[in-house]
């Protein structure tokens, strides 16, 4: 009989507290969570859509062996990863703790408390925000769109000048899907997720935009022209390519 309520209490609460722990798949940190479950007969691993490893271990597996298991499917999960990138899935809840890309680097979100009031800290920046609950994303978005505004434009006007450029006008956007543009009145769009690039790269971005002002085209004569100011564009080029999933697009 006691036996018999303690497999129902197994049933009706059939996982443990989870356990944290990470692992680098395609150079991203990600969360893998353990958790037992009274029924699985097997170890099961699955990649979520919010991006962490959920491991699924017997009643009685070893944890162990579950993390060994784990970095055995790494090749399998990488695979997986990939996957999911091309099926452009909807960025996870931010939260303290989790890695975000900023200028290049992947860097660690943190949250204090001061006095009454919450700081997010994020590398050299840090901003007030109401609660640490929740999905911080929008937050961080907020606060790096008008740090995208304030860099970006003055960075058009430096890089203008040293290569001869004159421009009209600079907006930074919330394009879904493009780095920059540039229209045929002059005005060059830039999105605002270039913060979170390598300054070689948004400088490229940017380098790009500032040649369409002379060739509003993808001709030979236009690469050339990126070519001759920015002659490691390729490099930019290879790096946007591979690390598209990662900015969110
Ligand atoms: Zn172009």
């Amino acid at each position: 009989m006691n036996s018999l309520r303690k497999y129902f209490q197994l049933l009706l609460l059939p996982e443990t507290a989870p356990v944290g722990d990470f692992i680098e798949i395609d150079s991203q940190r990600m969360p893998v969570l353990y958790r037992r479950h009274a029924r699985a007969k097997n170890y099961v691993i699955r990649l979520q859509t919010d991006r962490t490893i959920k491991v699924t271990l017997p009643r009685r597996g070893s944890m162990k062996f579950a993390q060994e298991f784990v970095c055995s499917r790494k090749p399998w999960l990488e695979k997986q990863w990939r996957t999911l990138v091309d099926r452009k899935i909807p960025p996870l809840t931010l939260r303290p703790g989790m890695e975000v890309l900023f200028r290049g680097k992947s860097v660690f979100l943190e949250v204090v408390q001061r006095g009454e009031n919450w700081e997010m800290l994020l590398e050299d920046q840090c901003f007030a925000i109401p609660s640490p609950e929740g999905d911080l994303r929008p937050l961080m978005e907020s606060h790096f769109k008008k740090l995208a505004r304030a860099e970006l434009v003055l960075r058009v006007e430096q890089l203008a000048s040293s290569h001869g450029s004159t421009i009209r006008r600079v907006v930074v956007r919330n394009q879904k899907s493009r780095w920059g543009s540039c229209s045929r009145s002059g005005t060059i769009s830039l999105n605002w997720r270039l913060i979170l690039v390598p300054a070689m790269v948004s400088d490229y971005i940017i380098i790009h935009e500032l040649m369409h002002l002379r060739e509003l085209n993808h001709s030979t004569r236009f690469w050339s022209e990126v070519e001759r100011v920015c002659p490691n564009y390729r490099e930019a080029e290879d790096w946007l390519k591979s690390n598209s999933g990662r900015v969110g697009f």
